[in-house]
């Protein structure tokens, strides 16, 4: 369709006049950064300047930059935990925000083993909205032709419960799937998904992924981009279907949906469009039951131009196996959220992953950057705060931690993310994602920092009490040349007497050990999501990590100073412990998990 000239983009020709509507909202979003910023945060205090939280800091009314940052201190999440307690036990005075929490998101981040409970606020609903609708818009720049055909995305709900005092507690992307907002979108031809919502929607993991693969598969000719979230969603998706083709290609051949498949919904939404179709179900049949399954997303679906999954940050290390299974299609990395807020999207998502940067939307949140120097001690004190610098006034090439003031009520709240700035578009900086702090192990979308980790060994080698033994050495690897990944945990053992040593059976039990002990996230990918593998022990050699401070040294690593690292993944390292392995252990049965929180 031809675009009046008078809304063509500097970001590029738009595809149609909905997305030169929305390329100029992101043009003047990010030209007037520093304005819109300073607008926002006015919007923000002024309205909650009557809230418990805002009288607390005296700022009597102040909606400006500088009496802000002189009187609100920098907090992270364990700082709030009092007010979210009470937001939870059913409190509704205006505690933060002063427009009603509406639920709270779970984030994938902890708090003392829990998922953190974010307050939010209905109108958010509208801010997540807007970014979403700014991504094909800036896609069709890259890729034209996207609305002669469809996504498949595989995409899914995870259970929800209730907070004591009665608010909904579940998943930004569940809370996101369920609105109105998604569930009745009006029809856009740019982006239509394979998957109905009545697939999307089930809550039973299986028939949703089910039924999302069996539309993918019907229309494999349609598909154009398939994705996930992330990308260890899609290789989810991927060995789905190497574990269930047979089943798949029956309901094909035969046009009958599997007895499995019992949600009511489900029965009744795909028998709308499922027709017995044999030379589909032969076809992929034939593809499936061969040995090499390298480049089946492309010989199954062969008009996918691109991937959209997040493989920045800890998904990187899936990017060689989404390469053998695509062929090597582009990967598309569009956008970067968090469940406290929406940040901001990739204005180029054709980029190569190294070289994926954000551009935060100056209005979405208030946004402050903590210049982040890996040297220096982690903390802060209330005497000497740091200097936080804002949006447009951060430096290319400097790492800085983001901290971000939002409407729902989080102010001046550490995220937890390290970014590094990779340049400006207009006066809006660009971000490359370095890492999220204090994260050693990482599958899915579980983050097991360093103090989990040894509290797990702790807690396991209790086990091992009987029999004169403790774990001397320790390191921890994420292994994801399987699908799902799964932790490896490398011990070096002290045994006392070797004709007591520890049974196989007790090291397979100090597997399930160390898994009961880890957080609520990683507990629900093994259990709930099947996103994690079972975890397992590697016994070594004793003396195999005296081999590992000596190979450190003679790279140049100080005696003094040296540490075990707790999480290896260079290869000379990984092949000198695997070279030392004794014993292979695997955890034989599921942690215990529920929805409902510990406390
Ligand atoms: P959650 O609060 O569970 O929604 O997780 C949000 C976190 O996921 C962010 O703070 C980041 O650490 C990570 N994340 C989100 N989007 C991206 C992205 N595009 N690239 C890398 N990490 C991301």
């Amino acid at each position: 369709m031809a675009v009046d000239s008078a809304l063509s983009s500097p970001l590029g020709p738009p595809a149609c006049e909905k997305d030169a509507k929305a390329l100029q909202f992101i043009e003047e979003m990010t030209r007037n950064a520093d304005s819109v910023q300073e607008r926002v945060l006015a919007e923000i205090l002024s309205r909650n300047s009557q809230t418990e939280y805002l009288r607390r800091f005296k700022l009597n009314g102040a909606t400006d930059r500088d009496t802000f940052k002189s009187k609100l201190p920098v907090i992270t999440y364990e700082d709030l935990q009092p007010e979210i307690q009470r937001i939870a036990n059913g409190d509704r005075s205006a505690i933060l925000s002063a427009h009603p929490i509406s639920e709270f998101l779970t984030s994938s981040g902890t708090s003392a083993g829990e998922r953190k409970l974010m307050p939010t606020i209905k109108e958010e609903l509208d801010r997540r909205q807007l970014l979403y609708s700014l991504l094909m818009p800036v896609m069709n720049l890259y890729v034209p032709g996207l609305d002669k055909g469809k996504g498949l995305y595989f995409l899914f709900v995870k259970s929800e419960t209730r907070t004591p005092g009665g608010l909904l507690a579940r998943p930004v992307l569940t809370s996101y799937y369920k609105s109105e907002h998604f569930k009745t979108r009006p029809y856009d031809p740019y982006n239509v998904y394979t998957s109905p919502n009545e697939a999307i929607l089930c809550p039973d993991s299986f028939q949703s992924m089910y039924t999302q693969m069996l539309c993918g598969l019907q229309e494999r000719q349609q598909v154009l981009r398939v994705g996930a979230v992330f990308a260890s969603g899609l290789l989810r998706a991927i060995r789905f279907l190497q574990l269930n083709w047979q089943q798949l290609t029956q309901d094909i051949e035969t046009g009958s949906l599997n007895q499995k498949i019992t949600d009511p919904s489900l029965r009744e939404c795909m028998s709308k469009t499922l027709k017995p179709n044999p030379e589909l179900a032969e076809f992929v049949r034939q593809e499936c039951s061969k040995d090499n399954w390298d480049g089946i997303i492309t010989r199954i679906w062969p008009n996918t131009k691109y991937l959209d999954v997040i493989v920045t940050g800890a998904m990187a290390q899936y990017i060689p196996t989404l390469d053998y299974y695509s062929g090597g299609l582009p990967l598309a990395c569009t956008m970067y959220a968090s469940s406290e807020c929406y940040f901001g999207l990739n204005l180029n998502p054709m980029s190569k992953p190294s070289e994926v940067s954000y551009t935060i939307m100056p209005n979405m949140a208030y946004f402050e950057f903590l210049p982040h120097e890996p040297n220096s001690p982690a903390g802060f004190t209330r005497e000497s705060p740091p200097k936080l610098v804002d949006l447009v006034d951060v430096e290319v090439g400097k790492e800085y931690e983001l901290v971000i003031t939002t409407y729902a009520g989080l102010c001046r709240y550490r995220v937890g993310d390290i970014l590094r700035v990779t340049g400006f578009h207009n006066s809006a900086p660009q971000f490359h994602f370095v890492r999220r702090k204090n994260v050693l192990l990482s599958i899915d979308s579980d983050k097991t920092d360093e103090a989990e980790l040894q509290k797990a060994v702790d807690n396991a080698s209790q086990l091992l009490r009987e029999f004169n033994t403790s774990v001397v050495e320790y390191t921890s690897y994420a292994d994801t040349k399987t699908i799902p990944g799964h932790y490896v945990i490398y011990w070096e053992l002290l045994v006392k007497d070797s004709a007591n040593s520890p049974t196989d059976e007790v090291l397979n039990k100090c597997c399930l050990a160390m898994e009961e002990s880890l957080n609520s996230v990683y507990r629900q990918g093994r259990v709930a999501d099947n996103s994690i593998g079972p975890l397992e022990i590697r016994v070594v050699k004793n003396g195999t990590f005296e081999e590992l401070m000596d190979y450190a040294i003679s790279r140049g690593a100080s005696i003094n100073q040296y540490k075990v690292p707790r999480c290896v993944n260079f290869t000379p390292i990984m092949e000198l412990l695997d070279s030392r392995v004794v014993s292979k252990h695997f955890s034989p049965a599921l942690p215990h998990w529920t929805p409902e929180r510990r406390r």
